[in-house]
């Protein structure tokens, strides 16, 4: 007999399960399907960074406060590892510098929960930056640290548990015509079908994707050995680069300076969309990246030069001795230039919710508490 569910999911990665989440905490019955044994998407390749502090003032900074109060709560309930860091954003010249204290001026307006440290003050918070000419930075106290490995293997058995959620692995969907959906050679049947289908545009609904405006972004990352307690760098870490990676800066008047002076000095960096964050989990692994390559000049193949350039970038603001890369990868997401979340109703009964490119970690419980409100007419 086909079975039957209120909602069913495409995609396990962190997109998936967040709506899963969102649905069956109001009581549905949900059945997620993932083409692979266990999600190895962009979802359990990234830093693990809740990263509110990076979105733009306004409706993305509000979606990620609001994501991140559900986080915690089912971080919380689920028993998964994860630190309340808060992050650093380091500055070692005048225009850095400049950036983030004019970000900060304007905290009270924009509401993010940030101050200026001076280098004593962030050296004792994190002594294995570099003291050497650092002239201060950016703390925020909202961002946390999760392992994205261990919570989106984690959480389909805790959803499983709490909320009755089923999920079918190595299950690819391949059609959907509503009420029926074709999963690993079987069918079900659902009222909803969310595709959270991450980068894949060509499975389900290509013409709709194809229109859609999305692209794809390729990633390098690295990760170093763990270090147990013996050393950690306390808050996840940013520095000059990123500065010009993420929107939150974008209305700061210094800005378009430190962009040319990274163009004028660091023109390989520039080229590769590098800029250089770092993360540490449980174990005291170091997460490490990161550059963008788009759409053509995605190769399967990575770029030692891109490793080498994050590298040597590194070594100018964290000290640590006898690093050692253990694992090199990389991921691929999917972005649009004007959307927080590209959504589209493609046939009856089906949403697509592209994955909310660099930030999904961050998003995704507070974009799927929306979308789900929005399509069982809550508001
Ligand atoms: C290297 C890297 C670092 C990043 N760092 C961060 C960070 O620190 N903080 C942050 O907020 N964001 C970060 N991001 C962005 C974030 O990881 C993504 O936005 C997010 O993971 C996207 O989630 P998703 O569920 O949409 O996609 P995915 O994780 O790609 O999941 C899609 C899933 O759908 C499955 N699927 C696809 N088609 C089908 C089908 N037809 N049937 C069944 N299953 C299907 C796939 O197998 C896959 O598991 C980073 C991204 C990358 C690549």
């Amino acid at each position: 007999m086909t079975q039957q569910f209120d909602d069913a999911i495409v995609g396990a990665g962190i997109m998936g399960l967040a709506h899963a989440y969102a649905l069956a905490k109001r009581g549905r019955r949900v059945i997620v399907f993932e083409r692979n044994a266990q999600a190895m998407g962009a979802s359990v390749r990234n830093f693990g960074m809740l990263w509110p502090v990076g979105q733009p003032a306004g409706v993305p900074f509000q979606t990620a406060l609001q994501s991140r109060a559900i986080w915690l709560r089912l971080l919380d309930e689920s028993g998964l590892w994860h630190e309340r860091t808060g992050s650093l954003h380091l500055a070692y010249h005048e225009l850095e510098a400049a950036v983030l204290r004019e970000f900060i001026a304007e905290a009270p307006h924009t509401g993010y929960e940030c101050v200026w440290l001076d280098a004593a003050q962030i050296t004792e918070q994190s002594p294995v930056i570099n003291p050497k000419k650092l002239l201060g930075g950016l703390w925020s106290s909202t961002e946390i640290c999760i392992d994205p490995r261990e919570v989106v293997a984690g959480l389909p058995t805790w959803l499983h548990k709490a909320y009755g959620v089923q999920f079918q692995f190595n299950s690819a969907v391949i059609n959907y015509y509503h009420p029926i959906v074709w999963a690993g050679g079987q069918q079900w049947r659902t009222d909803h079908l969310y595709v959270c289908s991450g980068e894949d545009f060509q499975t389900l609904y290509p013409e709709a994707f194809a229109a859609s405006g999305l692209y794809r972004v390729k990633l390098q990352m690295m990760r170093s050995q763990p270090f147990g307690d013996t050393l950690r760098i306390g808050p996840m870490l940013a520095a000059g680069l990123t500065l010009c990676h993420y929107k939150n800066f974008q209305d700061c008047p210094s800005l378009p300076a430190l962009r040319e002076r990274f163009e004028n000095e660091m023109p390989d960096y520039v080229r590769y969309g590098i800029h250089i964050m770092a993360s540490q989990h449980a174990r005291g692994e170091i997460t490490i990246g990161d550059s963008h390559e788009y759409n053509a000049s995605i190769s399967p193949f990575d770029k030692e030069e891109i490793n080498d350039l994050i590298l040597a970038y590194l070594s100018t603001f964290l000290m640590i001795p006898n690093l050692q890369i253990l694992q090199r990868w990389n991921g691929v997401y999917a972005a649009h230039t004007d959307e927080l979340c590209w959504t589209n109703r493609p046939a009856p009964g089906a949403t697509i919710i592209a994955s909310p490119s660099g930030r999904g970690m961050t998003m995704s419980f507070g974009i799927a508490e929306r979308i789900v409100a929005a399509n069982l007419g809550e508001h």
